[in-house]
């Protein structure tokens, strides 16, 4: 990558994080929608279809067009592409990829190819040209919530999925160096410890395979960014204390870069590179703090290979509110995690009861310090059950007691009777590129009926 480059961008991406009014924000989302809207226009014949004789004028007008859903974007996926690229082709070789654990290389020397398995086991296909790839590590430079004062950089950056887009940068100021998060931990701290590392960035899932070799990191980093899986505020506040330093979380998703954390650490949309309209049950907009959007719907304005227009989004998150930082890019008070993840109980009357997957998480954070990893199956409205590794050997049978208990008393409170199973088990993280599923569902609403 061009370090260069990388620095305009930087300064680009930091000038419109603190410097747009609400006004600019607004009118860089509808530069990028009509840009966009012309290279669909032109070159998918998907989006050429949906929209045409739809005239869009404003972003009001864009807000009545048609959303599309992973189950739409993946049947229509060759026509929808712009660089005329193959569903069954560019799966075969995913794939392939995966299997051979071989992250590097590009599909046609052009795009990364990246595989995402849904809570609802639906394969995505998301490709990201060359061109784009090799601009992100910018956006989580200028977005990660790393200050300036840390200059110079020594970021140490866990990725699931390697690309060459990726290259270790070392420049005088900053210097970034890449691992496979399947890297062994003594290795992960071997290298902090060689490189002097003051900036980590890793998903959650990562950061708590670390916490056990933590003592053994002789430089203490000044920032740990966490992204891809949601990070519960116990856990967050766990890190913080483990690794000594602030933690701050980034909500990068397979359909975009949607969220970046603030110098104050607060998570914002990135305003300026996807668009996200927010809406409640009744189809209103989501606009006061404290309120929790029910669909999401995502714009990437920046990758013009895979369109994603009006992508319905499964998270469900809570609109924050203004921040001290001085942006006016809006905030994200807590990603409640994907829609598809909310468990199904059946209380003894007999209805269904929705019970929200952060909820279950700060019930199995909270219950027990020597709780490393763990999993949450649900196979039927009746029950749960709760795989959990623990950090050393432990006392397990004090462990499964605090669980059950607590779930007991969190779960009676909403008036449900259902039983929880507890067992113990390693939980490896996925050898591969998709994203760690800590809550399986089998569709309990269906079994229920
Ligand atoms: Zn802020």
């Amino acid at each position: 990558m061009n370090p260069f480059r990388s620095l305009a961008d930087y300064v680009t991406l930091q000038r419109r994080f603190y410097g747009y009014t609400w006004e600019n924000i607004h009118q860089h989302q509808w530069r990028a929608v009509e840009a966009l809207l012309a290279v669909v226009r032109e070159k998918s014949p998907f989006y050429q279809d949906r929209y045409r004789d739809r005239e869009v004028r404003s972003l009001a007008e864009f807000a009545q067009l048609p959303t599309i859903h992973k189950a739409a974007m993946m049947e229509n996926f060759d026509r929808l592409n712009t660089a005329g690229l193959k569903k069954d082709e560019l799966v075969t070789y995913a794939v392939e990829k995966e299997l051979a654990r071989d992250y590097l290389g590009y599909y046609a020397g052009e795009y990364v190819v990246g595989l995402s398995s849904g809570t609802s086991g639906a394969k995505g296909i998301y490709v990201t040209p060359k061109s784009l790839t090799e601009r992100l590590p910018a956006v989580f430079l200028a977005r990660g919530g790393i200050p300036l004062r840390l200059l110079p950089f020594r970021i140490l950056f866990l990725l699931r999925v390697f690309s060459q887009g990726f290259a270790d940068i070392h420049a005088p100021l900053i210097s970034l160096t890449y691992l496979s998060t399947m890297t062994d931990p003594t290795e992960i701290v071997e290298r902090m410890n060689a490189d002097r590392i003051n900036v980590l960035m890793a998903p959650p899932s990562l950061l708590r395979v670390l916490l056990p070799h933590i003592g053994k990191i002789r430089v203490t980093p000044k920032r740990v960014v966490s992204y891809a899986d949601v990070l519960e505020r116990e856990e967050k506040e766990r890190l913080q204390r483990a690794f000594g330093c602030p933690v701050v979380e980034i909500y990068q998703a397979s359909e975009g870069p949607i969220g970046s954390a603030c110098r104050r650490g607060t998570l914002h949309l990135n305003e300026d590179l996807v668009y996200v309209e927010l809406f409640d049950e009744g189809g209103d907009p989501v606009t006061e703090p404290g309120e929790t959007a029910r669909r999401m719907i995502v714009t990437n304005l920046l990758n013009t290979v895979q369109p994603l227009i009006r992508y319905e989004m499964n998270d469900l998150v809570e609109l924050g509110g203004p921040c001290p930082c001085g942006s006016r890019f809006r905030t994200i008070a807590k990603v409640i995690g994907r829609n598809d993840d909310v468990f199904v109980f059946r209380t003894p009357d007999g209805t269904l009861r929705p019970v929200f997957p952060d909820l279950i998480s700060r019930w199995i954070i909270t219950s027990s310090d020597a709780i490393r990893e763990y999993r949450v199956e649900q196979h039927g409205a009746d029950d749960l059950d709760v795989i959990v590794e623990t950090t050393g050997e432990g006392d397990q049978a004090a462990v499964e007691a605090a669980l059950v208990q607590r779930f007991r008393t969190e779960l009676s409170a909403f008036g449900i009777a259902a039983p929880v199973r507890v067992r113990f088990e390693k939980i490896p993280l996925p050898p591969d590129n998709r994203k760690f599923k800590r809550f399986v569902r089998e569709d309990a609403a269906t079994s229920a009926r």
